[in-house]
This record gives structure tokens, sequence and C-alpha cells, in this order.
């Protein structure tokens, strides 16, 4: 079985990050979108809110399944049987940034990060922009999945 973990924060989920999800169930047999716990990091979101956006969003995609996690995304690789770890990558810092990530957890394991090219149309899109756009009254209807515009 071809088994991804997608891991970030997701504070909240974006139609960026949507947009990754969708597309890695066409390439794996499940993903497994793990939202990290840093305890030295604020959101603006708790973990519970965090996590019910990406399920009620993916509640009729049986491939998806949503868990949180603290620790390396290696160990988590291991624990949950998984080869793969997806990202995204919007631009040439997301790919620096992305690169030393990588090659770190190539050589601490045999897991293999597979890069997807964001759509043109959501590589503008953060979390951190969202919250931005948030915290001063802003829409973000097109922003986001419509989970999190309904319990937010
Ligand atoms: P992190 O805390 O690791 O930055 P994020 O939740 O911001 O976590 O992102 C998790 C993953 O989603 C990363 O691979 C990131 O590149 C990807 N991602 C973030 N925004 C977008 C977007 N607009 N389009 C595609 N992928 C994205």
């Amino acid at each position: 079985m071809k088994r991804a973990i997608f891991p970030g924060s997701f504070d909240p989920i974006t139609n960026g990050h949507y947009d990754i999800i969708k597309r890695g169930v066409s390439l794996f047999d499940e993903v497994i979108v793990a939202i990290g716990v840093n305890a030295e990091k604020k959101y603006m979101f708790t973990l519970e809110e965090r996590k019910k956006f990406i399920e009620e969003t993916f509640k009729d995609e049986p491939k998806v399944k949503v868990i949180t996690y603290q620790g390396l995304t290696i160990d988590l690789c291991k624990k949950e049987n998984a080869d793969f770890i997806l990202r995204g990558l919007r631009n040439p810092a997301d790919f620096e940034f992305e690169k030393a990530i990588a090659h770190t957890n190539r050589s601490l394991s045999r897991i293999e990060t597979v890069f997807l090219l964001t759509a043109a149309r959501t590589s503008y899109i953060s979390s951190s922009i969202v919250r931005d756009v948030l915290r001063n009254g802003g829409d973000i209807t097109r922003l986001v999945p419509e989970a999190v515009m309904a319990n937010k």
C-alpha cells in the first residue's frame, strides 16, 4: 500500500493545501494529513479546530486520514507505515527550505519526499496570509475550503 504523510501546521487549511491533498489522493492509496504540534508556536486555531476543518473538508474522501503528531516526521512515517512524505512547492524559497529538510530526512531514513508544484491559481495562498486577512476583518472565502468558513 502506497501511503504518504502530508505534514504541516494547517492554521488553517487553505485551498493550496486542498489542491495538494486532492492530487495526492490520485497518486497514493492513502494520504495521512498530519498536523504537527509544536509547543513553541502560537496558533490562531486550536488543534481540534484545525483537525475538524480538514476532516470536514474531506469527509467524503475515504483515502484521506487526519492525525496530530509531535516529534520527527520520519518517526511518524515509520509508525504509520508510510514510505512517502508529500509536500507542496510554491516558489524558490519553499524549494530551498524543503530541499534541506528532504535531504536530512533521506539521510536519516529511506523515506522519499514527493513534491507537487502548486496550482498556479493557489500558489500565492499561505495560512499566514489567511490569518492576516482574518485578523483585519477581510473576506477569506476565496482562500480556504468551506469548512473553515462555516466554523471559524
Ligand atoms: P508548515 O508549518 O510546514 O509551513 P503549512 O501548513 O504552512 O506547514 O504547509 C504544509 C505544506 O503545504 C507544505 O508542503 C507547504 O509547502 C504546502 N503549502 C502551503 N501553502 C500551499 C499552497 N498555497 N499551495 C500548495 N501547497 C501549499
